[in-house]
């Protein structure tokens, strides 16, 4: 049983990530898949980036990385959970707590 899932208040925070989130490259190598749990509202999340960029392409207007760069040992995600949570900017096109979080790539 996954955790049940915390409706906090949007906020965008950086936390360790939680559990041991799993990191696959896909078959054709253009993708790496990161599954693990959100470490602040615990939903379960499914991130995809492309290989050789850190970060989703989505991610600016956050205003942490203009650029995209490349790959340097971890991926930057972000959580995506989909859940409501109360005070989340209009603009955002994210569907998340807010938090994100390093992952390490293998
Ligand atoms: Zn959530
Ligand atoms: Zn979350």
């Amino acid at each position: 049983m996954p955790p049940a899932h915390d409706l906090t208040p949007f906020r965008e925070q950086e936390l360790a990530p939680a559990g041991n989130p799993a990191v696959v490259r896909s078959a054709d190598g253009r993708w790496y898949t990161v599954t693990g749990p959100c470490p602040n509202c615990h939903a379960n999340s499914v991130f995809r980036v492309a290989y050789g960029v850190l970060g989703p392409y989505k991610g600016r207007w956050l205003g942490r990385r203009s650029e995209p760069e490349p790959h340097s040992g971890s991926i930057l995600v972000y959580c995506q959970c989909g859940f409501p949570h109360p005070d989340r900017p209009s603009e955002s096109p994210d569907t998340g707590c807010g938090a994100f979080w390093d992952v390490p790539v293998p």
